[in-house]
């Protein structure tokens, strides 16, 4: 599904320049669960961010699902993204003045899906999370790990192959957290290919295979015996 081959990228201010990833070689298969650990700016949100097609690379290759990902102009990256990936972040990133039916069926949107049709799926995707009862709430009027509940329902909402989530329980008391994760397990369960960056032990233990960057280059990539975390929706 992913790979990455001898990848460098370097960020320029001015006439600085920081060499961040130096020599990504990675694969992901279909239905993998896996945490991408490292100390603070190691490059974690940096290799994310490239998977996800947010930023760029300066050498080596990407393939996601067979596809060369390279200097794409910004219309087929965000087509390919829209068909390919969903996001997570840690600070969940809705919008604030839409309610959380809303804010899932937004991918829906740009894929010019009806409005009915989209709320219609937007509400399955709730349902699947826990959720469906708080769909017509705004996200200031829900906790914490309901909003991050309502994120993972919106990068769902599109079907994506591959979810990236980076820092997805970094907002959340352990608790929260463990149900969280608990959430990407299941859809993981279901197949679908997941990336989980964090700095913490005990999240990447619940994922499958973890892979561990410092500075800027994977020191150790191991498969794990999966801790389950106990889903509460
Ligand atoms: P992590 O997610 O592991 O904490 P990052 O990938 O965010 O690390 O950052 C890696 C390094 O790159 C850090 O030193 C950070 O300061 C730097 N960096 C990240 N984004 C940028 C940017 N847009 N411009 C310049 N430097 C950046
Ligand atoms: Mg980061």
């Amino acid at each position: 599904m992913i790979e990455i081959k001898d990848l460098h990228k370097s960020y320029r201010t001015g006439s600085n320049s920081l060499h961040v990833l130096k020599g990504i070689n990675f694969s992901v298969k279909e239905g993998e669960l896996v945490a991408i650990m490292g100390s603070s700016g190691s490059g974690k949100s940096t290799l994310l961010n490239i998977l996800g097609m947010l930023d760029g690379y300066d050498t080596g290759s990407y393939h996601l699902d067979g596809v060369l990902i390279k200097d794409l102009n910004e219309t087929k990256a965000a087509n390919y993204r829209n068909k390919f990936l969903g996001f997570i972040f840690q600070s969940f990133n809705l919008i604030n003045y839409k309610s959380a039916w809303e804010n899932v069926a937004l991918p829906l949107y740009y894929q010019r899906i009806k409005r009915k049709e989209r709320k219609d799926r937007a509400l399955h995707h709730l349902e699947t999370v826990g959720l469906k009862p708080w769909a017509e709430h705004l996200p200031s009027e829900l906790s914490g790990g309901q909003k991050q509940r309502v994120a993972i329902a919106r990068a769902m909402a599109a079907e994506p192959k591959v979810l990236l989530a980076d820092e997805p329980t970094g907002a959340l008391d352990s608790v929260t957290s463990h149900e969280v994760m608990a959430l990407i397990q299941k859809i993981n369960d279901e197949g679908r290919t997941i990336l989980v960056v964090t700095h913490e032990e005990d999240i990447a233990h619940m994922c499958k295979r973890i892979v561990h960057l410092k500075d800027g280059v994977i020191v150790s990539d191991e498969f794990v015996e999966q801790q389950r975390a106990e889903a509460n929706v």
